[in-house]
C-alpha cells in the first residue's frame, strides 16, 4: 500500500492468518500483562490487537513499554489466530492479532485533555481539540456520512443532467431574510462585498443563461444567532431548473432524499411525500413545519363559544384547543401556561378531565351546558385553549403541540415523516417598517391567477413556494420564480421599493428578466440539517468538521480576532468602540 503500511487495521480476518504485514495507526489502549504487551492499534477502519512478546522481540517490547494512548505506531509482524478464549466477538478483527516483530514509535502524544472514549466531555473542549474528537467513532461516522450523502447527491444530479456551477461567495447582499456578513475591500475603501446568503440570483441567471439545470453544494453565510440547526456558514444542495413546474422540482428532491437514504444503507421513505398547504398546516398544527410523527391536531371551538359568558372566548376572533392525552396536575398546567406565554398567549384556559370523570377548571363555571356538552374532556385528557387572532392562536397551540409531542412521548421511536408544505403566502407584514415584506425571498412567483393580488391584496396573494420538512425540521425551501420583469417589479413595489431603489439593487436582475427569461424554479436543501437528522444527531455541529459555538467563536483557532489598526486603516475602517475583549 505504502512504505508506512501494507493494510489497514480494521480489515484483517481469519483468512489473513500467516501473512506478514506492516500496519500503522494510533495506540487506542495498551495493556501490560506481566511480560506480554497488548496494544490496540486503531485507524479509520477499526482496531487490531498487537501482541508484543519480550522473548521473541525484545526491542519491540522495550518500545511498547513507552507507548501511551494516541501515540502513532508502525508495527510489523505475522497475523496469527487468537487462542479460542481470547477471541473477541465484538471486534471485526477479534479472531486474529498481529504478533509483532518490530515496533516503531512514529509520533508521540502529550497527555490528552480528554480520553476519546470519555462520556460527557464539554463540547467547547471537544471543539478546541477537534483533531482528537475527530478520531472518535462518532465523528468518523458523521464526517463519512457527509461524504456518502454528497456522493449520492452528486450522482443524482449528474444522472439528471444538472451542471455544477461555481458562483461567487463575495457578492451584493442577497435578500434571504438574514443579516449579511460584510467583506471590506482594500482596493476600494469604504465599499463592501456581502458574503452570499445563498446563490439565489446567480442560479436564476444560470437559467436565463440557458444552462437548463444548475446545482452546487453551496456554502451560504447568514449573520443570525446560532442554534442547534444554525451556523453562520452552512451548506445547501442548491439547484435550479428551467421549463419546469412545481412537481418536477419536488420529484427531484424526493429522488435526492431516497438516493441518500439508500447510500446510507437505510430504507428510503415512501414517495411521493405527503403534501399539506400552508393554510392547512397552520390551522391543523399551528406551524409551517409541523412534526407529523404524531397527531394532536388543533380543534376549533370558535362557533361553540361565540356567545360564551367567558369573556375571553366570546370576544376572541378564534378559539381553538388541543386535546392532550393526560389529566394534567396544577403544577403541570402552570408550566404549560408559561410555555403558552412564551409563544404569545396572555394565559392558558383549560378543562381537565379527571380520571374519575370530573371536570376540573376555573373556567367551567362560566361555560353553558351547550358549551360543556361540546367541550367536555374525556377522562384522562386535558383541553388546552388559545383565544385571540388567528396567527397568535396558531403560534401558541403550535408551540404547545411541539412541546407536548416531546414531553408526553407521542413521537413513535424510529418514525420518519417527510412531507411538503405548499402554497405559502407571498408576503407577510413587516414589523420593522410596517409595510409588506417577502415571506421567503422576493423572487417567488405568484400562483396562477394571483398576479393581480400582488398590488391589490398582498396579504392574500399565494406564492408558488414549497418547503420540505423531516420530523418537524425544515430541510429546505424552494419556489417557482418570477420570470417576467413586470411581475418582479410589482413585487418590489409592494415591498415599498421605488423605481430607483429597484434599479440600484436589482437592476441586473430586471435587465436579465427582460432579455428572454425561461420559466424556472428550484430548491435549496439544508445539507447540514439533513445529515444531522440522518445521523440521529441533536444538532448540526456534530456533523460539521469545524463548527462554531453559540457565541459565534471557533474555540480551535480562536477566531474571530481583533486586527491591528494599520490593517484596518488600509481597509478604510476605524473602530467606533473600545477594542473588543481578547479571547
Ligand atoms: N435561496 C433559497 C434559500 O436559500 C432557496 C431557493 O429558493 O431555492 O433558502
Amino acid at each position: 500500500m505504502s512504505r508506512w503500511r501494507d493494510t489497514t487495521c480494521g480489515t484483517l480476518r481469519a483468512d489473513d492468518v500467516g501473512r506478514r504485514l506492516t500496519v500503522a495507526g494510533w495506540a487506542d489502549t495498551r495493556r501490560d500483562h506481566g511480560g506480554l504487551v497488548f496494544v490496540d492499534l486503531r485507524d479509520h477502519t477499526g482496531k487490531l490487537q498487537l501482541v508484543v512478546n519480550p522473548e521473541r522481540a525484545p526491542e519491540a517490547a522495550a518500545a511498547a513499554h513507552h507507548v501511551r494512548n494516541e501515540f502513532v505506531l508502525q508495527a510489523e509482524g505475522e497475523v496469527v489466530r487468537r487462542a479460542p478464549e481470547a477471541v473477541n466477538p465484538n471486534l471485526p478483527t477479534g479472531e486474529v492479532e498481529l504478533r509483532v516483530e518490530t515496533l516503531r514509535i512514529v509520533s508521540r502524544s502529550e497527555p490528552l485533555p480528554f480520553q476519546l472514549d470519555e462520556e460527557g466531555v464539554d463540547e467547547t473542549l471537544r471543539l478546541r481539540y477537534r483533531w482528537l474528537d475527530m478520531r472518535t467513532e462518532r465523528m468518523q461516522r458523521n464526517l463519512r456520512l457527509n461524504h456518502t450523502a454528497i456522493a449520492a447527491l452528486r450522482r443524482v444530479m449528474d444522472e439528471r443532467g444538472f451542471v455544477d456551477v461555481w458562483t461567487p461567495s463575495m457578492t451584493r447582499g442577497t435578500p434571504e431574510g438574514a443579516r449579511d456578513f460584510l467583506v471590506p475591500v482594500r482596493l476600494q475603501p469604504g465599499r463592501f462585498f456581502a458574503l452570499a446568503q445563498s446563490p439565489q440570483l446567480f442560479k436564476q441567471l444560470c437559467m436565463i443563461g440557458g444552462l437548463d439545470r444548475y446545482y452546487q453544494i453551496a456554502t451560504c453565510w447568514r449573520d443570525e444567532d446560532l442554534r442547534a440547526d444554525r451556523q453562520f456558514e452552512f451548506r445547501q444542495l442548491d439547484l435550479e431548473m428551467a421549463f419546469v413546474e412545481r412537481d418536477d422540482v419536488l420529484d427531484v428532491l424526493e429522488a435526492c432524499v431516497a438516493a441518500t437514504f439508500e447510500a446510507a444503507g437505510r430504507e428510503p421513505p415512501a414517495r411521493p411525500f405527503p403534501r399539506l398547504s400552508y393554510a392547512e398546516a397552520m390551522l391543523r398544527y399551528g406551524s409551517d413545519k409541523p412534526d407529523l410523527r404524531f397527531g394532536l391536531e388543533i380543534e376549533d371551538a370558535t362557533e361553540v363559544t361565540r356567545g360564551s359568558e367567558f369573556g375571553v372566548f366570546a370576544g376572541a376572533p378564534v378559539v381553538r384547543y388541543l386535546v392532550a392525552p393526560r389529566a394534567f396536575s396544577r403544577t403541570e398546567l402552570a408550566r404549560l401556561e408559561e410555555i403558552a406565554k412564551e409563544w404569545g398567549a396572555k394565559g392558558l384556559a383549560y378543562l381537565v378531565g379527571d380520571d374519575s370523570g370530573e371536570v376540573r377548571s376555573p373556567i367551567a363555571k362560566f361555560l353553558s351546558e351547550r358549551e360543556l356538552e361540546a367541550l367536555r374532556p374525556e377522562p384522562g385528557t386535558t383541553l388546552l385553549f388559545a383565544a385571540g387572532d388567528e396567527e397568535t392562536v396558531a403560534r401558541v397551540l403550535g408551540g404547545l403541540r411541539t412541546h407536548l409531542g416531546r414531553e408526553l412521548g407521542l413521537v413513535e421511536a424510529g418514525a420518519d415523516v417527510f412531507h411538503w408544505v405548499l402554497d405559502f403566502p407571498l408576503f407577510e407584514h413587516s414589523e420593522e417598517y410596517g409595510g409588506w415584506t417577502f415571506m421567503h425571498h422576493p423572487f417567488t412567483a405568484p400562483a396562477a391567477g394571483e398576479e393581480e393580488r400582488i398590488a391589490t391584496d398582498p396579504p392574500h396573494a399565494i406564492g408558488q413556494h414549497y418547503d420540505l420538512i423531516w420530523n418537524g425540521w425544515e430541510l429546505g425551501s424552494g419556489s417557482i420564480r418570477i420570470h417576467s420583469a413586470e411581475v418582479q417589479q410589482a413585487v418590489f413595489r409592494t415591498m415599498g421599493m421605488g423605481e430607483e431603489e429597484q434599479r440600484s439593487k436589482f437592476g441586473f436582475l430586471l435587465e436579465a428578466l427582460s432579455m428572454g427569461a425561461p420559466p424556472h424554479g428550484g430548491f435549496a436543501l439544508g445539507f447540514d440539517r439533513f445529515i444531522a437528522l440522518l445521523a440521529g444527531e441533536p444538532d448540526i455541529r456534530q456533523v460539521i468538521a469545524f463548527p462554531k459555538v453559540s457565541s459565534g467563536s471557533d474555540p480551535l483557532t480562536g477566531a474571530p480576532t481583533p486586527y491591528p489598526d494599520e490593517a484596518l486603516r488600509e481597509l478604510g475602517i476605524r473602530l467606533a468602540g473600545p477594542e473588543p475583549a481578547k479571547g
